[in-house]
């Protein structure tokens, strides 16, 4: 019966499946307010092996507890009304990054590309569904900012499941190149993707951005979670008022 219906669009599948809290399981509700808190933590990610050139990063969330089934509902199981508590979250990591650059330069939101089988077995670019709604929500919130499809994927890349840090790395090498002629004209490239573990994917994607000409300053990045390591990294300072009403509890019930 349920595989039967996972492949229905998720707006029918809320009529036929009652909904319940992505985190927790708590009923009547697509995010609970607590887990929805758990969305609302940015801070610096440090990646066990910190790779040489991992671009500075906030993550929205740790990636542990419930904002694990939360994010895998959204990416694996097709929870597409998760995109814009996900997307808001992602929105969140993205202001804070920024409170590290000087100046409030635009913003250029870049995805990380998905790869040709993830698009395959998934059917959808969900790291770009996050990107346009972390770019609206931004933009409803005063920040000049866009998303920019700068990178594409080239070459085969293998599973990197069950690679080790080092391994990663080295699959990925040569993985990402710059899509064509762009120019960010004084905006700060922030890569964005879904989840940091080993930050192999990150490195490797900004060692390519840094290339990029007219960009403002070094590439940053931000994730909704990252792996968290003990003990947490530091929180960040508190972000500009006029960013207080990106909170993940917003519309998401
Ligand atoms: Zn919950």
């Amino acid at each position: 019966m349920l595989s039967a219906i996972a492949g229905v669009p998720s707006a029918l599948a809320d009529l036929v499946l009652p909904r319940c809290c992505a985190g927790c399981g708590e009923p009547q509700v697509v995010l609970c307010p607590r887990c929805a808190r758990l969305l609302a933590t940015p801070h610096l990610a440090s990646p066990r092996r910190f790779p040489a050139g991992f671009p500075p990063t906030v993550a929205a969330a740790a990636y542990a507890g419930p904002v694990r089934p939360v994010v895998n509902a959204f990416k694996e199981q097709g929870r597409a009304e998760l995109a814009a508590p996900l997307g808001t979250a992602l929105a969140l990591a993205v202001a804070a990054v920024r409170l590290g650059v000087d100046g409030e330069p635009p913003l250029l939101l870049v995805p990380v590309p998905a790869s040709r089988a993830a698009l395959r077995s998934r059917g959808r670019d969900h790291v770009r569904e996050l990107t346009r709604h972390a770019v609206a929500e931004l933009r409803a919130a005063g920040v000049v900012a866009a998303e920019g499809r700068v990178l594409r994927r080239r070459g085969r890349v293998r599973d990197s499941s069950g690679l080790s840090a080092g391994e990663r790395r080295a699959n990925l090498t040569g993985t990402f190149e710059v899509a064509g002629p762009v120019r960010p004209a004084g905006a700060l490239v922030v890569l964005v993707d879904d989840v940091v573990t080993t930050g192999a994917t990150l490195t490797e994607a900004a060692r390519v951005l840094q290339a990029l000409p007219g960009a403002a300053g070094p590439v940053v990045a931000a994730v909704v979670a990252a792996t968290p390591r003990a003990p947490a990294g530091p929180p960040l300072a508190p972000l500009h008022g006029d960013l207080d009403r990106l909170s993940p509890t917003r519309g998401s019930d």
